[in-house]
């Protein structure tokens, strides 16, 4: 594929007074690419995008798109589109002046604004609505305007800055395959901003990960699910959040907090934390090898329970299948060594040691009956 939708940033930082909104960001995205910029409210994505789209100016920094220098560049000359969370349509207009309005003011002829429009109302699904107005559109009708508008541009870089937060939880599962399936299909570059870890999930081929204005984690969705450069990145990802629990020096080996009995790391990890996910880890019943607990209450969510568990003096989420009722009952808890994060003082991932030495020791024992059949 031609170079020319491809963007690069080089250390591009964003201060506004004393504030720093931005601070030394570099990433390089790939022609045909989907870029998710994901993070926490206030974090820099918003700001990131609009200095790749020319709303704002770097404070310091090289931006490229293709092999161009598009820094100092407006705009308009920059060669890409950009959706809004808040659409920005106009409300006076139909959905067709709506979606052609970019090709007017650029003086496309009017035989092949139709053209375009037709194709690009099938596209979306908005074939039978060209002649309403805004207001008489649902939401999930006025994103599909927003984003034809974009569409048909033809420009093969789309920004899209929380295009779906403000449609209802259905709606955006819909959408969100359907914009990914129009990427795909049109072979668009895009970076879109999202604090939602789903969509940052679902659609990106990678995310990059933000905090107070820098990059925390650039990677493809499995990487960051499977390997958390930080907590930070541990917990923003991952639904429950993944346990994070202090360790401190235990008899023969790293123990969490109040739980002295059952080693779960190697003295090298003392001081920093331990991180495991609600899914990964396996509840047995008491009498099992593996880190002794108690279940506090669950959460029944319908496919699964959330069970809320003591170990030592932390608690714990641990994923179940199907509906559960353990509350009050004493149990063991296991998780396989790869499933096994550990991070140092500072909240880092430490790969430098094997977690799996101490872990996996409870993986070597036969397997206990499932829970659900507790025995006692
Ligand atoms: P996000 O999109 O991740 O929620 P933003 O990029 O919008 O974050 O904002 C990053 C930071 O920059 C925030 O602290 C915000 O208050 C600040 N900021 C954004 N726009 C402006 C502006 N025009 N003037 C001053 N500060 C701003
Ligand atoms: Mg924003």
């Amino acid at each position: 594929m031609s170079n020319q939708s491809r963007i690069r940033l080089e250390h591009v930082t964003k201060r506004w007074d004393a504030a720093t909104a931005v601070d030394d960001i570099s990433f390089d995205v790939a022609p045909g690419q989907f870029v998710i910029l994901l993070g926490p409210s206030g974090c820099g994505k918003s700001t990131t995008l609009r200095m790749i789209a020319g709303l704002e100016e770097a404070s310091s920094g090289r931006i490229h798109i293709g092999e161009r220098d598009v820094t100092r560049l407006p705009p308009g000359d920059r060669g890409l589109s950009m959706v809004f969370q808040s659409y920005a349509l106009f409300p006076h207009l139909s959905v067709a002046d709506n979606i052609v309005f970019g090709l007017r003011s650029r003086k496309v002829p009017k035989a092949e604004q139709r053209e375009r429009l037709t194709k690009v109302a099938e596209l979306v699904d908005l074939t039978d609505y060209l002649d309403r107005k805004p207001a008489k559109l649902s939401g999930g009708q006025r994103q599909r305007v927003a984003l034809a508008r974009s569409i048909i541009s033809e420009h093969p870089i789309c920004l899209m800055d929380e295009p779906l937060s403000n449609l209802d939880a259905r709606l955006r599962s819909d959408m969100r395959r359907e914009i990914k399936a129009l990427q795909s299909r049109l072979n668009m570059t895009v970076i879109y901003v999202t604090h939602d870890q789903v969509e940052a999930m679902s659609m990106g081929d990678r995310v990059i990960l933000m905090q107070h204005g820098r990059i925390v984690q650039d990677g493809s969705p499995d990487e960051l699910y499977n390997r958390p450069a930080s907590t930070f990145a541990a917990s923003f990802i991952g639904s429950p959040a993944m346990n994070l629990l202090p360790l401190v020096a235990g008899e023969t080996g790293a123990v969490i907090e109040g739980e002295p009995t059952a080693p779960v790391a190697p003295f090298e990890a003392v001081g920093g934390q331990l991180g495991i996910r609600p899914e990964d880890i396996e509840l047995r019943s008491a009498s099992a090898p593996g880190v002794p607990a108690r279940v506090l209450s669950e959460e029944y969510l319908g496919a699964d329970t959330i069970a809320y568990v003591a170990v030592g003096s932390h608690s714990l989420r641990v994923r179940l299948s199907g509906k559960q009722t353990l509350s009050g009952q004493s149990c063991s808890l296991t998780w396989a060594a790869e499933n096994t994060h550990l991070f140092d003082i500072d909240g880092l991932r430490r790969d430098d040691m094997p977690p799996g030495v101490i872990a996996s020791a409870y993986r070597s024992v036969p397997r206990p009956p499932a829970v659900g059949s507790f025995q006692h």
